[in-house]
């Protein structure tokens, strides 16, 4: 039974559900025996409360048995990252400072799932506070790449994305703040999805920069994605930066939209700095797109192209800045023992639990912020993101999405480039401006590199338009086989 399951699609499994061909009760084991069986090598979990995902399955049996089964969701293992609120459960943020809290309360998106009868699994190892992209910067370890051990699984959702192409789990949940889901799903060759700003809540999500956080499905079809987005998405009065709309069936309003599409492709997207082997396969995609009769056109994004990164870095640290100052050792998180006095708790507290990457952040987004240095540094970001939003938003007008690399590289090795931070943040340059213009982005499989290394497509669209975008990324998918294929674990 394990074996022919765990590289199912969560839509088929669904299937197999409703069918009676297999319980959840069954499923849930599969993917503890796969997780027991791998993930001593791939580490994409923090934790995970066993216990507590039997009881969630064998309330979808009693419910299925009961005629009352809630929808494809019902019954399906979710595995959530360690970012993500869950009453009851651990949410360390893979941060030293977070090591010992428990959540009071539910993320919005965690509430959904639970309606929808989704199994709640375990959580998943991150880059501390979601910073990174590579899920080394843990105070619990690295998560490896399912198809290399030696190399990272890209970050900051690494263990959401790697849980998922070695067959832990169908459907996890990470965080995009950067390009913390689409760049792991690239390097761990499943599929990925920022969704639009504010189509998902960010209730009960640790915060890291606020205007750019987004939670998303990772998944191993597009199909499955839009199921899970589709679960999570809506307005939620707790999160202000909601957007008022109605979710559609994703699946359904993906299968009614048809090509040909407009496609644009950025051609700085293309230049120094890409893997060739990267830009060959990602240009055959597009030379798919062409085949199939879309009209491709080149277009130009030079403001994200050259500006992204430096606006990223300081708008996301300053905010992360002021997001983070509330783990002072006083409310909750990590207390040092040391401490003689108030001020001297929020040093030691602050000097202990957080890891270097975290505090880099901190001290830069804090220097950005501060009088003098705010016109200079924090203003002038803000005016450039919304010169790059202008940009993509006049793009768009004539393309239906836009395709580029995910990556500029495939999984670098293990301790690659962590002594040096900005190759580590040059391996976001596709994905962050997306960001910076609240866009959706998709990521999917697209080949592999010679060394069998898998290579990401993504896919940017129209704000709210993620039905379209879905569909785009389908007629690929569709017409290759790259989501059949697994590691060898
Ligand atoms: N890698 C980027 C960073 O380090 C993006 C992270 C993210 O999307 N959370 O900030």
């Amino acid at each position: 039974m394990a074996a022919e399951i765990i590289f199912q699609s969560a839509t088929r499994l669904a299937a197999l559900l409703a069918a009676g061909n297999i319980s959840s009760v069954e499923l849930l084991q599969a993917c503890l025996a796969r997780t027991k069986a791998v993930d001593g090598r791939v580490k994409a979990f923090n934790s995970f409360d066993e216990a507590g995902a039997l009881a969630l399955a064998q309330a979808s049996d009693a419910r299925r048995a009961a005629g009352q089964a809630r929808g494809p969701l019902d019954g399906i293992p979710v595995g959530l990252k360690d970012v993500i609120a869950v009453e009851g459960q651990p949410l360390t943020c893979s941060s030293k400072m977070l090591a010992n809290f428990v959540s009071p309360y539910d993320a919005t998106v965690t509430e959904k799932l639970r309606a929808a009868g989704a199994v709640l699994f375990g959580r998943l190892n991150m880059d501390e506070f979601a910073m990174g992209s590579s899920t080394e910067n843990s105070a619990f370890g690295p998560t490896a790449n399912p198809w290399d051990l030696t190399r990272v699984p890209g970050g900051s959702s690494g263990g959401s994305a790697a849980a998922v192409a070695s067959g832990e789990l169908p459907l996890t949940l990470g965080s995009d703040t950067g390009g913390s889901i689409r760049q792991p799903a690239a390097l761990c060759g499943i599929v990925g999805l920022k969704p639009t700003y504010g189509l998902v809540s960010r209730y009960g999500l640790a915060a890291f920069a606020s205007s750019l956080d987004q939670i998303g499905p990772l998944a191993r079809t597009v199909e499955d994605t839009a199921l899970l987005l589709g679960a999570i998405a809506g307005h939620d009065p707790r999160d202000s930066t909601s957007f008022k709309a109605e979710v559609p069936d994703y699946r359904a309003e993906m299968g009614r939209k048809q090509g040909p599409w407009r496609l644009g492709v950025p051609k700085e997207f293309f230049g120094a700095g890409l893997d060739p082997e990267i830009s060959a396969v990602v240009k055959q995609a597009v030379g798919f797109y062409r085949k199939q009769g879309c009209e491709i056109k080149e277009v130009s994004l030079p403001l994200a192209a050259e500006y992204a990164i430096a606006v990223y870095y300081l708008i996301a640290t300053a905010e992360a800045s002021s997001n983070l100052a509330r783990y002072d050792g006083i409310r909750y998180g990590h207390r040092s023992a040391a401490a003689k006095d108030a001020i001297d708790i929020y040093a030691r507290s602050r000097a202990e639990g957080f890891g270097p990457e975290v505090k880099r952040r901190i001290i830069l987004g804090t220097h950005v912020l501060s009088s003098g240095y705010y016109d200079a540094y924090y203003l002038r970001a803000q005016k450039v993101r919304t010169l790059i939003r202008n940009e993509f938003t006049a793009v768009l007008r004539d393309c239906d999405a836009l395709l580029s690399p995910t990556s500029p590289g495939p999984a670098f090795k293990l301790g690659e480039k962590s002594a040096d931070p900005l190759a580590m943040y040059l391996t976001d340059i596709y994905t962050i401006s997306v960001n910076l213009a609240g866009l959706p982005g998709i990521s999917i499989p697209c080949g592999f590199t010679g060394g069998g290394l898998p290579i990401g497509l993504q896919l940017i669209g129209r704000p709210f338009q993620e039905a379209e975008l879905l569909a785009v990324a389908r007629a690929y998918e569709q017409a290759h086989d790259w989501s059949q294929r697994h590691p060898a674990l």
